[in-house]
């Protein structure tokens, strides 16, 4: 138990620190690099254990791998169609309307997620 509690802390810091919506794949790889003695398994049960409770955000991308997120306030993602970036898109305060839901149905969960060209890739910084 006293190790289970570890290791989900590690991953989570982890995850924290990379702050940038990777991959199952990619939190193993910087997990790995920090604690060799945790397995890929091991990190993906977590990721997703912990996902469900809610202590971190599965995001779901058309057509992109399963990312996750350390935030799991409200707010939306958008990613960039040419490097595969992930950004954050944050709600506006007040009420969403976005549609009209079906009479009787109730709203457990809403994802949007927007596709678009990231600031390097749209070519507004130097370099290269
Ligand atoms: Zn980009
Ligand atoms: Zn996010």
């Amino acid at each position: 138990m006293q190790r289970n509690t570890a290791q989900k802390r590690r991953v989570l810091d982890i995850l924290t620190q990379m702050a940038n919506h990777p991959s199952a794949e990619a939190v193993y790889a910087a997990v790995h690099g920090a604690y060799p003695s945790i397995s890929k398994a091991t990190v993906y049960r977590i990721l997703k254990d912990e996902s469900v409770c809610g202590n971190l955000l599965a995001v779901d991308i058309p057509r992109d791998v399963n990312r996750y997120d350390h935030r799991t306030d409200p707010h939306w993602h958008i990613r960039c169609r040419r490097c595969g970036k992930v950004a954050d898109v944050e709600i506006g305060a007040g009420s969403i309307n976005v549609g009209t839901i079906p009479d009787g149905w109730s709203v457990e969960r809403m994802g949007i997620s927007f596709e678009g060209l990231c600031r390097e890739c749209a070519g507004l910084t130097d370099g290269e």
